[in-house]
């Protein structure tokens, strides 16, 4: 079978994807229609071209330009639904997914709706067609740790079993891990999972302060981590999980390219690495191509993808029995398709 069906094909685990950089172009097609259309945007072929970025300023001008068009709570709900519609086809079998309830200020749309929808969405869709989605609420560097502890308590009547902890993305160097250290005690003494990104586009310095003043129980990223060797021993002990995505870094320049990049070290020296596809519309990735990335260009051998593949199993925030049923899949297939896998 042909490397790229193959992965396709792989029952996967995804554990860094950002519902606001998931959306289908079809639906956002369909939403740019709803209010009013777009001169520019006559097909979907116009929005894919809409979606190819000149640099990262063009980047985050297309990523509030999309969010223009949520304006009402079933515009949420549908998108999230449709989102693990389509992951669903790509044969993801399990995700946690972050989404950022704050950023739809102008939307008329409150924090409150934006979740409840997401949570609508993910219970509609694992009775619809079966796939299991939980929810990470990302309360956003950004906007400044002052609003961190509200937002904390609107999502603590959630706290259940789609929506499981909360993250803390944004610009790491402005606004470091420990100005959210206070919120993060009284989110874990709650029964929130806490994880952050950290060492994406900040060093090594980052990822202690999440570890450190965070108590995170996984990181997002955490390339940057290569650049601290005492750093890459503590992970290796402590064996705390990396979300690592490679295209996205690529794409964001963190790396210039595949050659440079540290998956493969950092899998060699024993760190309990994933892979994941962060915003995959935004990047124009999925979860295969991840798979087919380590798998061409950091020339990682079927055994050892089998074994990131196994790690994202582990590093789930999922109870034992649904560990052990997604373990039994991923095995079943890798028995069924043996390493039958060709390079073109
Ligand atoms: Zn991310």
């Amino acid at each position: 079978m042909n490397y790229r069906d193959y992965f396709e094909k792989m029952p996967k685990v995804e554990l860094h994807l950002h519902l606001d950089g998931a959306f289908t172009l079809d639906f956002l097609f369909d939403l740019v229609r709803k209010y009013g259309g777009d001169p520019e945007i006559k097909s979907i072929s116009d929005l894919k071209q809409r979606f190819i970025f000149r640099d990262f300023p063009h980047f985050i001008d297309t990523w509030f330009w999309k969010n223009r068009f949520f304006r009402e709570p079933v515009d949420f709900e549908e998108s999230t639904y449709q989102t693990l519609l389509a992951l669903s086809r790509q044969n993801i079998i399990y995700l946690e997914a972050f989404f950022s309830p704050w950023d739809y200020q102008e939307s008329g749309v409150s924090p409150t709706d934006i979740v409840r929808a997401n949570r609508n969405a993910v219970r509609r869709a694992e009775a619809d067609f079966g796939i299991k989605c939980r929810l990470i609420p990302d309360i956003t560097r950004d906007h400044g740790h002052e609003h961190a502890l509200d937002r904390l308590n609107l999502i603590t009547p959630f706290l259940s079993e789609e929506i499981i902890g909360i993250g803390l993305g944004g610009s790491e160097q402005q606004f470091p891990a420990n100005l959210f250290k206070e919120v993060f005690v009284e989110a874990k003494n709650r029964g929130f999972h806490c994880v952050a990104h950290a060492g994406e586009a900040a060093g090594p310095e980052s990822v202690w302060s999440a570890i450190k003043d965070l108590d995170v129980e996984r990181i997002g990223h955490g390339v940057r981590a290569i650049e601290d060797r005492e750093l890459i021993e503590y992970l290796q002990i402590e064996q705390i999980p990396l979300e690592v995505c490679i295209v996205s870094n690529i794409k964001t320049g963190v790396f210039s390219d595949f050659s440079e990049h540290p998956f493969a070290k950092l899998l060699h020296k024993g760190l309990l690495v994933t892979v994941n596809s962060d915003d995959p519309t935004m990047f124009g990735s999925t979860l295969a191509d991840e798979y087919s990335v380590l798998y061409r260009e950091l020339k990682l051998t079927l055994p050892e993808i089998r074994h990131v593949q196994l790690n994202a199993v582990h590093s789930s925030f999922a109870p034992p029995d649904e560990k052990q049923a997604m373990r039994d899949l991923i095995n079943r297939f890798w028995i069924d398709n043996g390493m039958a896998v060709t390079d073109n």
